[in-house]
């Protein structure tokens, strides 16, 4: 996500967060580290509609998945006890009123027994829940939608469950993060989810930790178009709808999640470097669709060249006619609210590497995501004649030592803090500059690329990065991270 200025200094102003010790945050570690409450859950307050719990799964060795993934920033967020590999999300998108109507089917493997597990789902009127193909019961509480699936499911079997839902989605409103989830445009809406946003929209495992591959079936009235995620598989009209097909075969985190629906002018093409690009430009907005893709094409090989082979099987971008106050990276295909520039476009493409290929397993280790995206920025302007990244790290510097920015830690920032400009962008790319002066040019890039080899299509964490830079570079670094990402105040250049 790239900030617009005026929100990024709102965000800086909040207080920090208190927070809890973080947990390990794979589904099957959270499932494993949160017995206590999963076993509460089980226990189970009445819910309306809801069937009683055959014996069999009720048992002590079978429980309620855990209502969060175990994420103390986001406590609600995701949910244990299972591991999704795949997403099918059928739409029917109505403009009048912002309707959608349809079917997420999603294919999960049961990390522990179950007798029962959740979605994230907030608004809309479920119609049914089907698990296996058999009518489940189900109850909703804030954003869960808890499952009860006839006789439970046992630890490591494959299951499906087809969530029928219709309604008008809500977006989010949160003053730290700004607007997310189902975003209404002039000519349609567009999806724009992190961090916890999606479940406006679908039902989901809605965290980081939880990748997993996306279909996208959507049909609107004729004349629009839809731009997602990954591959267009193909399109076709039918009476007055036109239907979409798009497909995402690398795993994917749910906030990325992106659907695009309007009046576009597109180009598909392929980068000099070989990448296949797929970019859309609103057709009211004054951006040239050719100017977008030849950026998007240049950053994208410059990409490859500096951090490694483009993860994904496209790359692209969106233009569209919305007010948000940020972009976001959303797999393949950026959105870029309004419009896009150079740096936008480098922040962006950036995160295709650092945050969509290789994600956060919890939200305090949001740096690994925003301080790269902006350190790319600056070793853009930096190898094409403009400023040195030396230049940006002395400006940043130069901010004095009771400067609110240097107060908040960049390695956890609290959950209000988590998009905040300096802590968590400008000193995370800083970070990364103090570790390229320490190892030298050779090795600070051998060390970007055994990071996007290594966690390509997975997940990791702050300590998984400093392990890698030790192992890298051969060197104990850990007063410089401990400096730059730990502690509060400004760090002293020794
Ligand atoms: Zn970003």
């Amino acid at each position: 996500m790239a900030l617009h200025e005026g929100q990024a200094q709102e965000v800086v102003k909040k207080t920090a967060a208190t927070r809890t010790a973080a947990l390990l945050l794979t589904p099957a570690l959270a499932a494993a580290a949160l017995p206590d409450r999963a076993t509460d859950r089980a226990a189970g307050r009445p819910a309306p509609g809801r069937t009683t719990v055959p014996e069999q799964a009720a048992s002590e060795e079978s429980s309620a998945g855990a209502a969060g993934i175990g994420d103390p920033y986001f406590p609600n967020a995701g949910n244990g006890g299972y591991d999704v590999a795949h997403y099918a999300i059928r739409l029917r998108y109505t403009p009048r009123g912002q309707r959608i109507a349809g079917t997420t089917t999603i294919t999960a493997h049961a990390t522990q027994n179950l007798a029962r597990f959740n979605l994230d789902f907030s608004g809309h009127k479920v119609r049914s829940v089907k698990v296996n193909g058999a009518a489940a019961s189900f109850a909703r509480r804030g954003q869960e939608l808890e499952i009860t699936p006839r006789g439970g499911i046992a630890q490591g079997a494959r299951f499906s469950v087809a969530v029928a839902y219709a309604g008008s989605p809500r977006q989010l409103n949160d003053p730290g993060l700004g607007r997310t989830g189902w975003i209404p445009t002039g000519d349609g809406a567009v999806t724009l989810s992190q961090p916890v946003g999606s479940a406006s929209w679908f039902p989901l495992n809605d965290h980081p930790a939880d990748k997993a591959t996306y279909a996208y079936t959507i049909t609107v009235p004729k004349g629009l178009k839809v731009v997602a995620n990954g591959e267009l598989e193909g399109s076709a009209n039918i009476g007055r709808t036109s239907t979409f097909k798009w497909s995402s075969s690398k795993p994917m985190a749910g906030y990325l999640a992106m659907i695009a629906i309007g009046r576009f002018k597109t180009l598909d093409s392929q980068s000099p470097g070989g990448v296949r690009s797929f970019v859309a430009v609103d057709r009211a907005n004054p951006s040239i669709p050719k100017r977008l893709q030849e950026l998007t094409d240049k950053v994208t090989d410059w990409g490859v060249r500096l951090f490694g082979p483009y993860p994904f099987d496209s790359t692209g971008g969106v233009v569209d006619d919305v007010r948000v106050g940020y972009a976001l990276e959303t797999q393949n295909r950026p959105v870029y609210p309004g419009g896009a520039n150079m740096t936008l476009i480098v922040h962006e493409l950036a995160h295709q590497w650092f945050g969509n290929s290789v994600s956060i397993s919890r939200w305090q280790d949001i740096w690994l995501n925003e301080g790269f995206a902006t350190y790319a920025e600056w070793l853009w302007s930096e190898q094409h004649g403009g400023r040195k990244a030396e230049a940006y790290f002395t400006d940043a510097y130069s901010k004095t030592g009771d400067f609110a920015g240097w107060k908040v830690p960049t390695g956890e920032p609290g959950r209000k803090k988590l998009f905040a400009a300096f802590p968590v962008y400008t000193r995370g790319a800083m970070t990364l500059h103090m570790l390229r002066k320490t190892v030298g040019d050779t090795v600070f890039f051998q060390i970007l690329r055994a990071w996007t080899a290594e966690h390509a299509h997975g997940n990791a964490t702050t300590a998984d990065f400093r392990k890698l830079a030790e192992r890298v570079s051969g060197r104990d670094l850990d007063k410089l991270f401990d400096t730059w990402l730990s502690t509060k105040g400004k760090p002293s250049l020794r």
